[in-house]
């Protein structure tokens, strides 16, 4: 993905801010080819994550904040890659809906892993903390494919 369709993917913030917000500095480094989804904390304001996902019709992209709420030594799912992480490892990021909705201030919440690595948790390309993985009867695609149904339902709540 070029630098022009991520900016050009946003559908919940404005073109503005599309325009100005801070890609990631390992764009051209990254492993494309086990990645589901493009995702980053601005690195320059960190309350700030984004969210790039490949539909069938282009690119779609996700502005988020995180909250502030930190679990302590708690832990917590990530509702995308379904991996438990221990305490910062997943965040409740809060993304405002498309359109009127969201500029009324209408958000939708989704708890992921704020490394943004779900992609390779799945294929157990990283590891996460210990204990983080249940020890699951589904093969590595059938897992791939319930991350990419869980991103897909997140985007369809965002966009209803
Ligand atoms: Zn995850």
């Amino acid at each position: 993905m070029t630098e022009n369709e991520i900016r050009g993917s946003f559908i919940n913030c404005s073109k503005g801010e599309a325009k100005r917000l801070n890609l990631p500095r390992d764009l051209d480094s990254r492993r494309w080819e086990d990645l589901d989804f493009l995702g980053w904390r601005d690195p320059m304001a960190h309350e700030r994550a984004y969210l790039v996902v490949e539909r069938g019709d282009g690119p779609v992209g996700v502005a988020f904040r995180l909250t502030g709420a930190d679990n302590g030594s708690r832990r917590a799912l990530c509702s995308v890659c379904v991996t438990s992480r221990q305490g910062p490892g997943v965040a409740l990021m809060v993304a405002p809906r498309v359109g009127k909705a969201g500029r009324e201030g209408n958000t939708v919440g989704l708890h992921m892993c704020t490394d943004f690595a779900c992609s390779l948790y799945v294929r157990g390309l990283k590891q996460p903390e210990p204990g983080g993985r249940f020890a699951e009867t589904l093969t590595v695609d059938e897992k791939i494919k319930r991350l990419e149904e869980n991103l897909h339902g997140f985007l369809d709540r965002l966009t209803k």
